[in-house]
């Protein structure tokens, strides 16, 4: 007969806490605890498997399992001293639910089933206390009603039309009518009368009678937690967190104690550590005299756990500590053990009924990026932890937190969202918005914080960008150029708002028919996508001590390589404070716009606009010494580390001046007419320029425009190594498809290395060739490509935008859609969409290896920052990710984690699953 029923308390315990999949979290840790010796109100825990049995059964419990529920109620009442239904002596028990992963708030809980007729005048006697009876009465109804009567029958009623909603409008007229503003005013009058209007509202709305007897309290209270696993709010979640729906829920049927017996009863909820600080301190909060849902619901303010935790807010408040001392030193006790036997902070409830302490629920508790970070160093410390899991103790994205200002959460809490946009640069930023990149600028030399507000951005708003606090844009994706460049300077942006309308001709943004003028003060958090009206607080994350500790304890694990995507010398200097162990990515036209760029964008205009060779030479050769010096520069700060640099790769009608007094200085150096400088750039147009004339495309036609990156690379390094400081150069080709097309390149690179060691007399420059991978075609002839590339960099925004069809550039008019409609479950262009995508990338990988076993593998698209896309590129193989400098640290510890996930996972196979002696032992 299959086992439904699994017992815990003091006498009897059947489970223990590594049957989370069994008995869900919850009831696998009751089960923990009493296994520890903690005091924990009887219970039992009725299986996922019989979950899941019920619903292939059609909503009827499996054979067997009343039986065994029965004879489990039999074992609390003997430990508990009282009998359920018995009139003069009755348990009160509660159903909770409890799935193997935490689902906050998602499924549903019954308390004070047991109270009917037959029993509640026993229990006033018993007691003393008839308000209180009458209370915990009051509340059955509503949430049996609720939950079991109306929830798990599958009634949908309309907005405010809810069961629980007309029974508490029935409570609130009544306060209305006796002028009373609390629950707690409520005498024991108005609280029988509740009552009855409670259960004749019940018959009117619901068809059918509020059970009045106790063993149909029951059974309708385990059926209906089970069914809430299938309730729209669960459903839901489910699919958000990517659990399946194949899981089920336990439900845990528990002894009910009460901390709203009297004075000497009491509730609370604690932590085993500080969880916003992770300060080493027993932290937490408690009311005397209240139900568990009062400490939680802010009714009211709660008084802090102990002397050494006590607030400005709080100083005045008794605490537990002070009003209750032995039990303090009971609970404290009790907190110290339960962390060291999980190793890791606990999330703990506790009620004390009439001067005895009972352990409600004990869980790894939730924590900020801080906190998690000086746990993990402490817990090492004081040798709670080893290495290994003090890395895995930090969610990458944690240390966001650490390297940003952000906004004040508290703040946010109490602030409206007026837009929502994509998250594209972290941590948060306040300021008066401006619509032109020149006004950014002309009012941050005021001394003003300003958020420069954009349709989109171009390469012309790049120094209101640098100006600005954050960055707010209407349309543009993850990738797009803003998005970029914010990541890269660490700032704060949000982009693809489309609620937000731009006028930057009449400088004012309408959003949702509300008008905001240029000097308005708005609020982004750039990591989560909100945008808020007005200036909120900002905390400053000031650089914690553990940082750097815990980043060696995070290179120690890791085996993947972390570059940045860096095209400045204090880019390059940014990234390697991070811990950058090379560039992957200098994106070479990114000179071309920045601080002091004025000179070589002109330059480069010339170039573009040239009609013949010669023109164009000439143009290159005063372009050259600027594009050397900021090569040589990068690769001076990086110190003999390895540098990518890219060839030139943007569609260059990018670069053509739109307005008149640039277009006339143009005209001029090159002695031709304004209008023939229009005609020249509009010649250069292109209808899909994405595909167009740009990458290797560009050296293909104009051999010279790579001639000249590629001397200046070799010129720069052998300038480098004459000065004694050590350079490596890797050459990258952008946007191959074909191996022809590295072979022509290759040529020019070889010609050029020979003569520049000539010219330096050097013996030797070290340097790779090597090709990004960014269109599908590279992917299906890697083989190919690897005969003629030492290195391969997959190029995923690209590769992503190429292999959906999607324009990176113009995803935000579709892709909320997708997202919304689940037919996507990610942003591809923010995480590697490792179905299909990963498909190329890992053929990629395979195929490239085939002909050149030890061929160097990264990636430089924007996904190589992000924790999943990290993971899957140690999984494939790859030597390396790139990424803007800020998310290095964060790239590092993925690449860490994913070290030791594999080395966990590749041990599990050789694992000997524990002999039934040993399990038995441990239990003991
Ligand atoms: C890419 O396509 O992934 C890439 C890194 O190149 P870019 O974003 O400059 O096109
Ligand atoms: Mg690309």
């Amino acid at each position: 007969m299959t086992k439904y029923v699994y017992s815990f308390g003091s006498k009897k315990t059947d489970g223990r806490a590594d049957m989370k999949n069994l008995l869900g979290g919850k009831g696998a840790n009751l089960a923990e605890m009493s296994l520890l010796g903690i005091p924990v109100p009887a219970g039992f825990t009725i299986t996922t498997d019989c979950c899941n049995d019920c619903f292939f059964n059609k909503s009827r419990f499996p054979q067997g399992m009343e039986e065994q529920v029965q004879k489990a109620l039999k074992a609390v009442e003997n430990e508990m001293g009282m009998k359920y239904g018995d009139p003069d002596n009755c348990l009160l028990i509660s159903c909770r639910s409890g799935a193997r992963s935490s689902m906050p708030g998602m499924m549903e809980t019954v308390l004070n089933i047991g109270l009917c007729s037959r029993t509640i005048p026993g229990l006033i006697k018993r007691t003393g206390n008839e308000r209180f009876v009458y209370d915990s009465y009051r509340r059955l109804i509503t949430m049996y009603s609720d939950v079991v009567m109306e929830k798990a029958e599958g009634i949908e009623p309309q907005e405010g039309k809810g069961i629980r909603a007309q029974l508490e409008r029935i409570m609130d007229e009544l306060k209305k009518s006796k002028g009373y503003k609390n629950d707690t005013e409520l005498t024991v009058s108005d609280l029988k009368y509740l009552c009855s209007e409670y259960t004749k509202k019940i018959k009117q709305v619901l068809g059918s009678p509020f059970p009045d007897d106790h063993m149909k309290q029951l059974w309708g209270g385990i059926g209906a937690v089970f069914k809430s696993w299938n309730g729209k709010k669960a459903a839901a979640y489910r699919r958000i967190e990517g659990i399946p729906d194949s899981w089920g829920t336990a439900t845990n049927v528990q002894a009910m104690v009460f901390g709203n017996m009297g004075e000497t009863s009491a509730t609370g909820v604690a932590f085993t550590r500080n969880p916003a600080t992770g300060e080493n301190k027993f932290y937490g909060e408690w009311l005397p005299n209240a139900q568990g849902e009062d400490v939680v619901a802010g009714i009211r303010t709660p008084n802090p756990i102990n002397e050494a935790t006590k607030m400005e807010q709080n100083r005045h408040l008794p605490s537990l500590e002070k009003a209750m001392p032995k039990l303090y030193k009971q609970l404290h006790e009790i907190e110290r053990k339960l962390e060291k036997h999980y190793s890791d902070m606990q999330d703990i409830e506790f009620t004390i009924q009439e001067g005895k302490l009972y352990m409600l629920q004990t869980r790894v508790g939730k924590r900020t990026g801080t906190a998690a970070l000086n746990m993990a160093m402490d817990m090492l410390k004081e040798k709670l932890i080893n290495e290994p899991a003090a890395v895995m103790r930090l969610k990458p994205e944690q240390l966001d937190e650490l390297l940003h200002p952000i906004v004040d959460p508290a703040a946010e809490k109490n602030a409206a969202i007026i837009a929502r946009g994509l998250p594209a640069g972290p941590g948060g930023a306040n300021g008066h918005i401006v619509f032109k990149a020149e006004d950014a600028v002309e009012w941050e030399k005021k001394g003003k914080k300003v958020i420069l507000v954009r349709e989109e951005t171009n390469p012309e708003d790049v120094a209101g960008m640098r100006a600005a606090e954050g960055i707010l844009t209407a349309r543009g994706g993850m990738t797009s150029h803003a998005a970029l460049v914010a990541r890269g300077w660490g700032k704060c942006c949000i982009v693809g708002a489309g609620a937000i309308h731009v006028d930057s001709i009449s400088k004012k943004m309408t959003v949702n028919g509300k008008t905001y003028r240029e000097g308005d003060v708005l609020t982004l958090n750039g990591t989560k996508g909100y945008v808020y009206e007005g200036r909120l607080n900002m905390i400053d994350a000031t650089e914690n001590v553990n940082f750097k500790a815990f980043m060696k304890l995070v290179d120690r694990q890791r085996r993947l390589g972390v570059r940045a995507n860096a095209d400045t010398p204090a880019d390059a200097a940014t990234a390697r404070n991070f811990g950058a162990e090379g560039i992957g990515l200098f994106r070479t036209e990114h000179m071309f716009y920045g601080e002091n760029s004025e000179k070589p964008l002109f330059l480069l205009r010339q170039m573009i606009l040239s009609s013949t060779l010669e023109e164009r030479k000439s143009a290159l050769d005063k372009l050259f010494p600027h594009v050397k010096s900021n090569i040589k520069a990068t690769m001076k700060v990086m110190q003999g580390l390895p540098v990518t640099f890219r060839l030139l790769d943007p569609p260059l009608h990018e670069f053509i001046p739109q307005d008149e007094p640039q277009q006339k200085e143009l005209a001029e150096s090159l002695g031709i007419d304004v209008k023939e400088v229009v005609r020249r750039g509009e010649l250069l147009h292109e209808v899909n320029p994405m595909m167009g004339h740009r990458g290797v495309r560009l050296g293909i036609t104009y051999p010279e425009v790579s001639e000249m990156q590629i001397r200046a690379i070799f010129e720069a390094a052998a300038e480098l190594i004459k000065e004694k400081i050590k350079a490596m150069p890797e050459i990258m080709i952008p946007v191959t498809c074909d191996v022809n097309e590295i072979k022509v390149q290759k040529k020019i690179i070889e010609r050029n290395y020979k003569e520049v060691i000539t010219k330096f007399n050097l013996k030797k420059i070290d340097y790779l060739t090597g090709t990004m991978i960014e269109i599908p075609r590279a992917c299906l002839l890697a083989d190919k490509m690897a005969e003629e590339a030492q290195f391969f960099s997959f190029g995923t925004n690209d590769l992503t935008q190429m292999g959906f069809g999607f324009s990176r550039d113009d995803i935000g008019a579709f892709l909320p859609g997708y997202l919304d409609k689940k037919i996507l479950k990610a942003d591809p262009f923010q995480t590697i969409d490792q179905e299909g995508i990963g498909q190329l990338i890992e053929m990629g990988v395979t195929k490239g290896r085939s002909t050149k076993k030890d061929l160097k593998v990264g990636i430089c698209g924007e996904q190589g920052g992000e924790p999943a896309s990290v993971k899957f590129c140690f999984k494939v193989g790859l030597n390396y990710v790139s990424c803007s400098p800020y998310r290095v640290p964060i790239a590092r510890l993925a690449a860490a984690q994913a070290s030791i996930e594999g080395a966990a996972v590749s041990k599990k196979p050789v694992k000997k699953a524990p002999s039934k002696k040993k399990a038995a032992a441990k239990k003991k």
